[in-house]
């Protein structure tokens, strides 16, 4: 049995629902599913609006519009991240500074935002890192104090909550995916949460290529035209339907992850005891999605042997990011703000364990397999 890093989940219903697209024949983006999981995650995160996208990349660059950058303002993140935090914001010609992480939860040090507000700042984008939420109470009264617009990258973070709210309803706009190495999936796929209800009209506005198309079809203007730069970003509505099938079971699907990852935390106790490795840190203010479970080595070259070791027994972790600070873009478009000692610390030593609904029967021998590398390479 070849244990894969992941395995898209079906719930075997979403057939069904793009059957039920094409039978309504409306294919194109905003039609009944497109409306049902707005409604939804409305509802499930408190947001004021919610906007479907066809990734969160698409949500992040709808978020950088909104922000209304001019080239040569700056935006706070960290560098431990996907390259579409950057990449949003760079192509509207504005600065990614990279801040160092925190070495437990792995997401962006608060206390090192304040030092890198310059002039030119125009927003914080803390990034959830495995559905853990950020010290959003800090960084949101950082953003008050210096007027910064707060963009959540809570890709990772569906389902999850910080002090009892929902990842990506905190800051004044918030990015999910739905991309199929996430939890609720619709293959690619993504959300914009609108908290702050003055941005919701020109929202909506970006995401309907520059036009009031959204207006005309509710009959607030009596003719549709261009009126500001915008892009396609919505999904089409079998894309809607078939992640309507997915938040149907969202809480079975979160509970079942989470089952897997506690089994895995569980199991691993003894080799973080033992001083083999580091697990996971959740804060007790913080309800995680179980998006991903890691484990931190010692270095990169116990890293490297831990996963060529378990792929020659054909489970295969993977490791992620590259620092963005460090790569070819992150240098030309982007800076680093002090010493970024955690993030090129612990990306070398971090490896991610396969976590897919179905592995539950295979889980026992891989974690005993797991444990038995972890012992071998000390
Ligand atoms: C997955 C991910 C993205 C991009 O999501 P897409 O839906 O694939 O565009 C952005 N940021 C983070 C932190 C991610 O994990």
């Amino acid at each position: 049995m070849i244990i894969p890093f992941n395995k898209p989940y079906m719930t075997g219903k979403e057939l069904w629902y793009i059957a039920q697209a094409h039978a309504n024949g409306h294919l194109a983006g905003d039609g009944q599913f497109t409306k049902q999981c707005s409604a939804w995650l409305e509802a499930r995160t408190g947001a004021s609006k919610a906007l479907l996208t066809h990734s969160c990349t698409a949500a992040l660059e709808m978020a950088a519009i909104l922000a209304d950058l001019q080239p040569g303002d700056e935006v706070i993140m960290p560098s431990y991240t996907f390259v579409s935090t950057a990449n949003a914001f760079v192509l509207r010609g504005a600065v990614p500074v990279f801040v160092d992480i925190c070495a437990d939860t792995l997401n962006i040090d608060e206390t090192l935002i304040e030092a890198a507000i310059t002039e030119k700042t125009k927003a914080i984008v803390p990034v959830h890192y495995a559905g853990v939420g950020c010290e959003m109470d800090a960084i949101m009264e950082i953003a008050r104090r210096h007027g910064l617009l707060v963009i959540e990258d809570a890709a990772q973070g569906v389902m999850a909550s910080y002090k009892g709210r929902a990842l990506g309803s905190i800051g004044h706009l918030g990015c999910l995916s739905f991309h199929e190495t996430k939890n609720i999936i619709s293959g690619e796929g993504g959300a914009l949460l609108i908290n702050d209800p003055e941005l919701a009209e020109r929202a909506e506005i970006v995401r309907e290529k520059g036009t009031n198309r959204s207006l005309f079809f509710r009959g607030q203007v009596d003719k549709y035209t261009w009126v500001d730069i915008g892009s396609s970003y919505l999904p089409s509505e079998l894309v809607a339907a078939f992640l309507w099938a997915q938040m149907e079971e969202a809480d079975a699907i979160t509970q079942r992850r989470l089952g897997l990852w506690n089994s895995y935390h569980r199991w691993f106790a003894a080799s973080e005891t033992a001083g083999m490795c580091q697990r996971p840190t959740i804060p007790s203010h913080c309800v995680h999605n179980a998006h991903m479970y890691y484990l931190l080595l010692a270095d990169l070259t116990a890293r490297t042997e831990f996963i060529a070791r378990l792929k020659a027994r054909e489970i295969h972790p993977v490791f992620h990011y590259i620092p963005l600070h460090s790569a070819t873009a992150g240098q030309r478009y982007g800076r680093a703000h002090g010493e970024l000692t955690n993030t090129e610390q612990l990306s070398e030593c971090l490896a991610r364990l396969p976590l897919w609904l179905g592995l539950e029967e295979f889980q026992p021998e891989v974690e005993r397999m797991i444990s038995g590398v972890l012992a071998e390479i000390g």
